[in-house]
């Protein structure tokens, strides 16, 4: 498709779910958009690519829950089957097996959260324990995702709601930690309750299947991202990798009217930052035009978390019995999970050996660790949750280290990320870390957010029609009763007391 020049410019900063995203709406509504990418692939924290050795490795592996309706509708829109079936997944500590979960949209339907109390089977934590979660069920119904809520609970850290709703500390050491390690990827005591009960309400309570999650049957670059670039190419929009942006030229009523990438200077009439917070903090830090503005300057209070992703290939097969699995106890601070890439990935169903990747999230500490220090730890924690590994060599590795990747949604960040639109008329916001009310951090949510950000630019600019999201799941009809009974209480206290509590 040749672009048409008389066609409204539009640039695109960051090639990852959320870049891609605003881009291939745009160009399909005939913008003339350009993508700056600053790596070397699309992709963003989801890149994947081949190593020296001619091995598929990424930034990690990545699950897609049944909650991603955008996601998936954006599949079957590209016509491609990147998916593994349905999954069961497990959890170990150094004691063994713990946690095994079964498909759930496969049992019978029950009344949200009981089929997931139901249907988890905890292999050694007594029902005693797994009770004292039910107090913790008022402020699953008071956290209902809106600016109120987050505004609520940020302030308060996971650990202290989960002690203060009485949960026992053996279900909050074996359950409800390692869920926000692999989760949110920090400790309890460093993660907003707010973000908390987001990420447990979206992927694990709202929906008795919501839990349920498919695999990509390889890289999520190679299975999804080259061909969407393809189709995102074919529509008319430019992509260019290696394009790091370093700054934003404003013209005299403060709207952008370029966006500066080393020596080259890209003209737009409309912006989209499509960055982590990392890569968003750097260009603010070389912009003295953001840094005249204080959503901007704000940013340098948020944080980010280390993560490592590492593959290992094993000279013979060992029987890993769930192909997904998250692990708890091994180190304080950090959670892990590994997974058995012979039945995930088509490229290695019929590898002689095994092929697993583990990845370790608040890795910080492991960062300053040789690859085969790492490596030689990954086999002994997966040794112990599979005595099996003991016997088996590596003859393979890829250890991929990723500093400040990931958004840390810690106590009180949330005054400090940005809604989509910003206090420059035609500069837009998407990313994982942008405020928005569709469900949790996650990849559909970064996708999400660039979509929005497109919707934003066709109501600037006046040209073409806006995407249609599809919204979350409604909330269950008794879920949706207890809400607004909630409310009405919150609405009666509120006109009868003062508010002279914190919120
Ligand atoms: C190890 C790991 C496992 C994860 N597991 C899951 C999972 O199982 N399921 C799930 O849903 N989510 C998972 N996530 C989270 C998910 O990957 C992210 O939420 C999502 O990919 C974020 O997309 P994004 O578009 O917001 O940002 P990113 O993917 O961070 O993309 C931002 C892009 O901007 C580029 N950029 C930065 N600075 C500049 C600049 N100055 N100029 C130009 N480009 C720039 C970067 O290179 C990057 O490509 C995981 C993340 C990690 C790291």
């Amino acid at each position: 498709m040749t672009v048409d020049l008389q066609a409204k410019r539009v640039v695109v900063v960051g090639a990852g779910w959320a870049g891609l995203g605003a881009t291939y709406h745009l160009a399909k509504q005939g913008y003339n958009v350009t993508l700056l990418e600053a790596g070397s692939y699309p992709g963003g924290l989801v890149a994947g690519w081949k190593t020296t050795r001619g091995k598929s490795v990424e930034a990690g592996i990545h699950g897609f829950w049944y909650p991603y309706r955008n996601i998936f509708a954006l599949i079957n829109e590209l016509k491609i089957n990147p998916f593994t079936t349905w999954t069961r997944s497990a959890q170990y500590s150094p004691g063994g097996l713990e946690v095994e979960s079964p498909i759930f949209q496969d049992l019978p339907r029950l009344p949200s959260p009981l089929g997931t109390f139901a249907y988890t089977h905890f292999k050694r934590l007594p029902l005693i324990h797994r009770l004292s979660a039910l107090p913790l069920l008022y402020s699953v119904i008071d956290f209902d995702n809106s600016d109120q809520a987050w505004r609520r609970y940020d302030f308060v850290t996971a650990r202290e709601l989960f002690k203060d709703f009485g949960v026992s500390a053996r279900l909050y050491q074996q359950a409800f930690e390692p869920m926000l390690l692999v989760g949110l990827f920090a400790p309890g005591e460093q993660c907003s309750a707010a973000a908390t009960l987001g990420m447990l309400y979206f992927f694990i309570l709202a929906h008795q299947a919501d839990f349920d999650v498919v695999w990509c049957r390889g890289t999520v670059g190679e299975k999804i991202f080259r061909p969407w670039v393809e189709k995102i190419e074919k529509v008319g929009a430019k992509v260019l990798p290696k394009h790091r942006v370093t700054d934003l030229i404003v013209d005299s009523q403060n709207r952008a009217k370029a966006v500066v990438c080393g020596d080259q200077v890209f003209d737009a009439d409309a912006v989209i930052f499509a960055v982590g917070v990392t890569g968003m903090k750097k260009i603010v830090a070389n912009s003295p035009t953001l840094q005249g503005r204080e959503e901007f300057r704000n940013l340098n209070n948020l944080g980010a978390i280390d993560v490592l992703a590492t593959r290992l290939w094993f000279d013979r097969k060992i029987q890993v019995p769930r192909p997904s699995n998250a692990c708890f106890g091994f180190d304080a601070t950090t959670g892990w999970t590994f997974f058995d890439l012979n039945a995930l990935h088509d490229e290695y169903k019929y590898e002689p050996g095994t092929v697993i990747e583990a990845d370790f999230y608040h890795a910080n500490q492991f960062l300053h660790m040789s690859e085969s220090e790492i490596i030689a730890k990954v086999k002994t924690y997966l040794a112990t949750c599979i005595p099996a590994f003991n016997q088996a060599k590596v003859i393979d590795s890829s250890v991929i280290s990723l500093p400040n990747a990931v958004t840390h949604f810690a106590p009180g960040s949330y005054r400090h990320m940005l809604p989509s639109q910003t206090s420059f008329a035609n500069v837009f916001m998407s990313g994982d870390w942008i405020i928005n009310r569709h469900g949790s951090w996650s990849q559909e949510k970064a996708y999400v957010t660039g979509l929005e950000a497109a919707n934003l630019v066709v109501s600037y600019l006046g040209q073409g029609q806006p995407w249609e999201i599809i919204p979350v799941e409604q909330d269950e009809a008794h879920i949706q009763i207890a809400r607004s009974l909630n409310q009405t209480l919150r609405d009666v206290g509120k006109s009868i007391l003062p508010e002279f509590w914190l919120p």
